[in-house]
């Protein structure tokens, strides 16, 4: 299903409207394929003030169309929900505070997959999904 739609319906479905501010604000972080912090949605971008910004973000949130992500300089991120640009992990900078989406070859992430189950079986935990994030230095900071 085409993004928007998706995000339309998913709205509705929680008595909510997908106005033009929020369609933007999905557009944004679809474009850019990795979390973003409040402060770089907004950047350079005229009639979208922060205040509105945030509000918005929090609906959609709320409805499940994007979710927040926690990075190491604790600003808060948002990305689109999983449910809708398909499953990922990130690499996380611990000096910058960066954070890049990093998609994993469908084979090694089933191994990945196989490997948590046996895991959480052995602790009499029924995973139904996971969350793996890299911690780290990324380019421009390691090589100073
Ligand atoms: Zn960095
Ligand atoms: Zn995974």
């Amino acid at each position: 299903m085409e993004l928007h739609q998706e995000a339309a319906e998913r709205l509705a479905s929680s008595g909510r409207r997908y106005t033009r501010t929020r369609r933007r604000l999905v557009d944004i972080l679809a474009k850019a394929g990795m979390p973003l912090s409040l402060p770089a949605i907004v950047r350079g971008r005229k009639n979208l003030p922060q205040s509105s910004a945030y509000r918005n973000l929090a609906e959609l949130e709320t409805a499940g169309l994007i979710r927040r992500v926690a990075s190491e300089d604790g600003f808060a991120r948002y990305e689109l929900a999983e449910e809708l640009t398909g499953h990922h992990h990130h690499l996380m900078c611990s000096r910058c505070g960066q954070v890049q989406d990093l998609h994993i070859p469908a084979p090694l992430e089933r191994r990945l997959d196989r490997t948590l189950d046996v895991l959480a079986r052995e602790a009499a935990f029924a995973t139904v999904r996971h969350r793996l994030d890299l911690i780290g230095l990324c380019r421009a900071c390691g090589s100073t």
